[in-house]
């Protein structure tokens, strides 16, 4: 069955977005996957299609109403999870994508303003996830760039799967730098290593690459990769 993105959204113009163009706008042509995008605001009652109100105990901004959001739910349809992207969700991470990639689909709520009603998430089961420690003014860019990260991973949109393979077993890493011709440029050459032809010094220098990076840059991840390989644990203190 075809992967379904159901998007509900007060901005439905904003999709696909980028996600008309590369890949995943090929795949979705090619019907690799399905998108749709649900108005919330085709679901309000009252005459002026309000769909957001101010906040009981007063502060600043306005509230996506309860009433509104579930009849949009209700009205949607659509496979998979029901999220609501929110900085306060547990950030997005690619174990998750590759969760969510293998189901059915997924069904993304966008929030404006101050935030939804809580009472609409707490009845419906909604899950949140954040895209990170940052505050977006609505949750279209961040259901944009998680569908851009689980089309990626359907079936046949990468074209051999090989980059992919490559990119999980070294998941807790960060990349090793990359290079391309020409092999001097602007009086930089690149390491001897790459242009040696020999496959198994390449993949040893990337590892040990990615294994620098991520220590100087994500202690966070470093930890996470000496737990998955012991090994490497107290290794590579010097630089
Ligand atoms: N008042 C909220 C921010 C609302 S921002 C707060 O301070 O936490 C408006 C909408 O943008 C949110 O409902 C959510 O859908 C989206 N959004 C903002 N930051 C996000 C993030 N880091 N990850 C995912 N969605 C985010």
């Amino acid at each position: 069955m075809t992967w379904h993105a159901t998007v509900l959204t007060i901005f439905p113009q904003m999709l696909p977005g980028p996600l008309a163009y590369s890949l995943a706008g090929k795949a979705l042509k090619a019907g690799a996957w399905r998108l749709d995008t649900v108005d919330i605001r085709d679901y309000a009652t009252d005459r002026h299609r309000s769909v957001d109100d101010a906040p009981f105990g007063g502060g600043p901004g306005m509230v996506l109403k309860p009433d509104v959001l579930d009849a949009a739910i209700a009205g949607a349809g659509g496979l998979g999870p029901l999220i609501n992207l929110s900085p306060r969700g547990r950030p997005l991470d690619q174990a998750r994508v590759r969760e969510l990639a293998a189901g059915p689909g997924v069904r993304l709520i966008c929030g404006r303003f101050e935030g939804v009603d809580e009472r609409a998430l707490e009845a419906n089961r909604v899950e949140d996830i954040s895209l990170g420690d940052f505050v977006l003014s609505g949750g279209e860019p961040a259901a944009i760039a998680l569908l851009d990260a689980c089309v990626r991973l359907l079936p046949g949109v990468i074209g051999t799967g090989a980059a992919l393979t490559e990119e999980r077993f070294a998941e807790c890493l960060l990349e090793y730098p990359h290079y391309t011709r020409p092999a001097v440029w602007q009086g930089r050459t690149v390491p001897d290593t790459l242009v040696s032809g020999d496959h198994g010094r390449v993949r040893a220098w990337r590892r040990a690459q990615a294994e620098l990076l991520t220590r100087q840059r994500r202690p966070d991840l470093w930890e996470r990769y000496c737990a998955a390989v012991p090994e490497k644990a107290g290794s590579g203190r010097e630089t």
